[in-house]
């Protein structure tokens, strides 16, 4: 039976290059490996794909009673919906530990970086696997992504040495360049719905029992919302109720300026502005500084909802 190799649900750029790439280690390591999907690919990762000339990986919900290894997530919400019946026999990811759980040992290859790719990279280096030039490829676009070209607080000195690396072996001479390519691909907001711009990147956090959702949209500049905030404030009312949720978050990231401006539908919206120690207008705040869900958002989210 084949090890499946899935990245986290509505996947990102990240995701789907890892599952690729620890496939492609697996399969050179003699362990029969596809890699797989939960979810449609956005236009970034799309653009990723095409310039190094790799298909989409397969799309899989279902795991149960497969071996599966996960990539860019240990969190259950994440997770395919019957995870707990597969046999997890590895996981790759950078986020805070999640709630899976194992019912055999597992290889884990958890560290505090900015993008799953960079540890899959020291896992070909520690097998001493040589990575292939379009394989390098994906890889060096996934860490641009993750770190938001080395601005994000969540890029470490292990993305940008694995960067270099990558880049050389793909024939890369201008990493950033390439990344502001990818960015500018990211920023086309026309032609997709408002849920679509909504869900593009969204994620549903247990918040000690709360249910939060938070999806963000990372752009050049962050004057082409200016008259979808209202429509989008709409969407995130709905599908908080929709979901049950509590709290549904929109961040709208300018990487240029540097800052997320945040969107808020919430049953108590006190706690958000506790949260961040800062009033909302309108139910929208900014937030200076902020390029990171997982380092500069979830945290304090999570302590006010403790
Ligand atoms: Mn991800
Ligand atoms: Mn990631």
């Amino acid at each position: 039976m084949a090890l499946y190799i899935t990245g986290h649900k509505i996947p990102d750029s990240d995701s789907i290059c890892s599952a690729i790439a620890v496939a492609y280690l697996k399969n050179t390591l003699g362990i029969e490996a596809v890699a797989c999907k939960q979810g449609d690919i956005n236009p970034e990762t799309r653009f990723i794909l095409e310039k190094f000339g790799f298909d989409e990986p397969i799309t899989k919900t279902s795991y149960a009673r497969c071996d599966t290894f996960i990539t860019d997530t240990t969190d259950l919400a994440l997770c395919p919906d019957d995870i707990l019946d597969a046999n997890v026999v590895g996981v790759v990811d950078h986020h805070k530990l999640g709630d899976l759980t194992t019912s055999s040992p597992l290889e884990a290859w958890i560290r505090p970086v900015g993008c799953s790719n960079t540890i899959v990279k020291e896992m070909f280096d520690y097998y001493g696997v040589s990575i292939p030039k379009n394989l390098a490829g994906i890889m060096t676009c996934a860490i641009l992504s993750d770190t938001v070209i080395f601005k994000s607080p969540t890029c470490t000195k292990e993305d940008t040495k694995a960067v270099k690396e990558l880049a050389k072996i793909a024939g890369i001479d201008n990493p950033k360049e390439l990344g502001m390519e990818m960015f500018k691909i990211k920023s086309a907001v026309l032609g997709s719905s408002i849920r679509e711009l909504v869900m593009r990147d969204f994620k549903d956090f247990n918040m000690s029992g709360t249910k939060v959702g938070i999806g963000q949209l990372e752009v050049v500049d962050l004057s082409i919302f200016d008259n979808m905030k209202d429509e989008l404030l709409k969407d995130l009312e709905t599908l908080r109720v929709e979901g049950d949720r509590n709290s549904v978050l929109l961040l709208l990231t300018d990487i240029m300026k540097e800052g997320s401006e945040l969107l808020i539908s919430s049953l108590d919206i006190s706690k958000i502005e506790k949260a961040f120690d800062k009033k909302s207008v309108d139910s929208k705040m900014w937030l200076d500084g902020v390029l990171s869900r997982k380092k500069q958002v979830v945290p304090f989210l999570e302590k006010v909802f403790k």
